[in-house]
């Protein structure tokens, strides 16, 4: 006999009262997750509608109370049912709990709170925020780390919807000069408004359009003739930097809201600014939602009834926009397809473009994925014809690419030049600055601190098994050991560079205050703005900054990753690239292809305008092709070396990886547990197993980590081991002080 769990109310709020039915042997094969049931309920059994959100053939409750569903009605008809389908696919494919893929997929339903009451907003992203956490316990600041906590305990949606002023004061006791304190270390925010949509309306005007040019216009075609023609597919749109991808967007736009369809158009949170917005606005006027982080709750349950309603055509955000519930959705458009963003930190740790294809397949929709430096997953289904590329290799409007050098820092410490400022590199700054052009210098701090390398000969310590660097533990302020994080290879700290033999070894870490100090000592006469998760924070000191740069209001941005997202800049001139293998040594299997895409974004900042522009790339690793490739804006050529690089470690997306993560506050179940998880994974043949190991991070909030990785080219297989896994730990009783959470692929 088969049983299903019927929700009754679809708002999630409910999901923990789902009732069990049995269902009739004749509708057992019209049953299934997501359907759409008629049940008797309650003492009267009044006629009810419900949703399927689980079946089993166990019972529950005692069998001859339990009831059955009278009726199914035909799949495919409410949005809901489908969303609800996916939820379920979401949960078998990334291994979370049906309830966490459900609030995934649908929003909850909250009372909009009152407009004027005043809210904390957090200004740093959540890492951020646990590492000053972590800061603060170590001062013994326990009302601050109520707050930080509270923040930290906000589902990923909500948390930068910031927490309401009254509720801190009154249960978390938070006192006013609490507040004061973290205002000005630039953690929170407080604000009784919100700001977004009202800039939004009043730029609403109409502007002239670009005609394509003939790439432009090839892709923008293509697609649309072919939806026209009622085909449906994925489409990888691989254009430059500046290529026009997005007019190219608003044309296929244009055409599938003419025949009907409605398109949802996600961008990174990063790019989702003002001026991304306001293009699209332009375009297309009020038929255009946003979603974006600063939405409270509320705000955002109204756009998911505006658009469930279909009081709207074209629903704009970051990743969770994808479960827009559109009754006639026809397509999917990914920016910036590449980024990391787009892939969930919490479970179920589901990746927005695989999401995307998935959804667009149920519903007989197109999804078009854009980028300049493609991630190797969609790059690799366009090489195998999964999906269909256009490519745009030709810069929009008259703008041609930088002229690119690449200065070798080894040799700089040769010429006893010890500054961070190649001579190139000083030698353009000067020029561009006497010319009144802008500057642009860029820190790649992925991986910050991450590593252990070598000052004179530029080699970085790395795993003898894996092909990634070691990571530095450190003990007393001290580096103490290096670790692999995916295999858990350790030596100690080597007093001496393996490679040359030079004492000058050590983690080397730059940030971008330390190279705005430089700047300002060696350019006294220019205008410096900085921007960094750490110090602007929040969206709105992100923007402001960019606006500034943008008005010529200062000469140099210095700047992170979240600078090479979204704007165009045309007085920029010069890119610097202070360090650009940083990100080459962060431990991580996709290091090279990350150095790339930030080098190449990076690059393609400079010269957007009719003048041109200037990049110097500095680097210990000239000749690594990530960088090579990068510099001569030579996508397919990384590609080629890259995907041989996947193929021999078997790395996605050649091979499939299942990271399962352990956590647990007693560290004794955590490793056992671990051990267990590896003994399952050893059933299965064809999987090869790294691990059991700490995690990257070992500990966090005294939760110890650990993890176990399996890879494996059969992606079923490794669904099975996950299955395995979940099921013994849902039967088992000895790690109840335990939780698994899994990523598959984009680990
Ligand atoms: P991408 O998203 O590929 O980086 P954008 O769509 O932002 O590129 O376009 C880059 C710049 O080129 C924008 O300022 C845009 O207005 C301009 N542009 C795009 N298409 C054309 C065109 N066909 N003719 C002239 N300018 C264009
Ligand atoms: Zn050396
Ligand atoms: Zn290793």
């Amino acid at each position: 006999m088969i049983f299903a769990d019927v929700i009754i109310d679809i708002s999630v709020k409910s999901l923990d009262r789902a009732f069990q039915y049995i269902v009739p042997a004749d509708m057992e094969d019209n049953v299934e997750i997501g359907s759409l049931v008629a049940i008797p309920f309650g003492a009267g059994n009044r006629i009810l509608k419900g949703y399927v959100i689980g079946l089993s053939v166990e019972p529950k409750f005692d069998l001859s109370k339990t009831k059955s569903i009278i009726g199914v009605e035909k799949q495919g008809v409410v949005a809901e049912s489908h969303l609800l389908s996916l939820a379920y696919w979401i949960k078998e494919n990334y291994g979370s709990t049906m309830n966490d893929a459900i609030k995934c997929v649908m929003p909850v339903k909250r009372e909009i709170k009152e407009k004027l009451s005043r809210t904390i907003y957090p200004l740093v992203d959540k890492k951020e925020m646990l590492s000053v956490t972590e800061e603060l316990k170590k001062k013994h600041n326990t009302a601050r780390v109520r707050l930080t906590q509270a923040f930290l305990s906000l589902p990923e949606e909500e948390y930068f919807a910031g927490i309401d002023y009254s509720v801190a004061v009154k249960e978390l006791k938070i006192t006013a000069s609490v507040l004061e304190g973290l205002k000005e270390l630039g953690i929170i925010d407080i604000s009784s408004k919100r700001e977004y949509r009202g800039i939004i309306k009043a730029e609403n005007i109409k502007s002239k359009r670009h005609i394509l040019n003939d790439e432009q216009r090839n892709a923008a075609e293509g697609i649309l003739n072919d939806y026209r023609n009622g085909i449906r597919k994925t489409y990888l749109l691989h254009g430059v930097t500046g290529s026009g991808k997005t007019e190219v967007y608003m044309d296929i736009i244009e055409g599938v809201i003419g025949e009907g369809g409605q398109v949802i158009v996600l961008i990174p949170e990063i790019a989702l600014t003002f001026q991304t917005v306001n293009r699209f606005y332009k375009r297309f006027g009020e038929r255009i939602s946003v979603i974006h982080s600063r939405l409270s709750a509320g705000e955002r349950y109204d756009q998911y009834i505006k658009a469930k309603d279909g009081g709207t055509d074209i629903m704009i955000g970051p990743r969770s926009a994808l479960f827009t519930p559109f009754k006639n959705l026809g397509l999917i458009v990914i920016d910036e397809e590449h980024e990391t963003s787009y892939q969930s930190e919490m479970p179920p740790k589901y990746h927005a473009r695989e999401v995307a294809v998935k959804r667009a397949k149920m519903l007989g929709a197109s999804v078009v994925l854009g980028s300049a430096t493609p991630s190797l997953e969609a790059y690799h289904r366009a090489v195998k014809d999964e999906y269909k590329m256009y490519q745009i290799k030709m810069r929009a409007g008259n703008a041609v690419f930088p002229n690119v050098d690449i200065v070798d820092l080894r040799n700089e410490l040769e010429k006893k030049n010890y500054s961070i400022f190649s001579e190139r590199l000083s030698e353009l700054m000067y020029e561009k600055l006497s010319r009144h052009e802008q500057i642009i210098l860029f820190i790649n701090r992925r991986g910050y601190a991450g590593f252990v390398s070598c000052r004179k000969c530029g080699s970085v310590i790395g795993c003898k098994h894996c092909s990634v660097s070691l990571k530095p533990h450190m003990v007393n302020g001290k580096v103490d050991r290096l670790k692999c994080h995916y295999c858990g290879y350790e030596i100690p700290m080597p007093p001496k560079c393996p490679e040359c033999g030079s004492v000058y070894i050590g983690t080397f870490g730059l940030g971008t205050q330390q190279v705005e100090e430089m700047v300002k000592k060696k350019f006294p006469q220019a205008k410096v703005l900085r921007m960094d998760a750490d110090t602007t924070g929040g969206k709105q000191g992100h923007e402001r900054i960019l606006k500034e740069f943008g008005q010529h209001k200062a000469d140099i941005l210095i700047g992170t990753q979240m600078i090479v997202k979204g704007h165009d800049f045309p007085d920029v001139t010069l890119v610097g690239i202070i360090a650009a293998d940083l990100s080459l040594n962060s431990g991580d299997y996709r290091a090279a292809e990350r150095t790339f895409q930030l080098i190449a974004q990076a690059a393609g900042r400079a010269g957007r305008g009719d003048k041109v522009g200037n990049v110097v790339i500095q680097t210990y690793q000239p000749e690594h092709y990530s960088i090579v490739c990068a510099a001569s804006h030579d996508y397919v050529n990384f590609y080629k070396q890259e995907i041989l690089a996947r193929q021999m470690l078997q790395y996605p997306p050649i091979s499939n990886i299942l990271g399962v993560l352990v956590l647990s506050q007693n560290e004794k179940s955590a490793a056992q547990l671990s051990v267990k998880v590896y003994e399952i994974m050893k059933i299965y043949e064809d999987i090869s197993i790294l691990g059991p190991t700490d995690a990257a991070v070992a500990k966090t909030n005294d939760v110890y980590r650990k993890m176990v990785y399996g890879k494996c080219v059969d992606y079923n297989v490794l669904l099975s081991a996950k299955n395995s896994i979940e099921e013994f730990k849902e039967h088992d009783i000895v790690y109840k002080d335990c939780i698994i959470n899994f990523e598959i692929n984009y680990i």
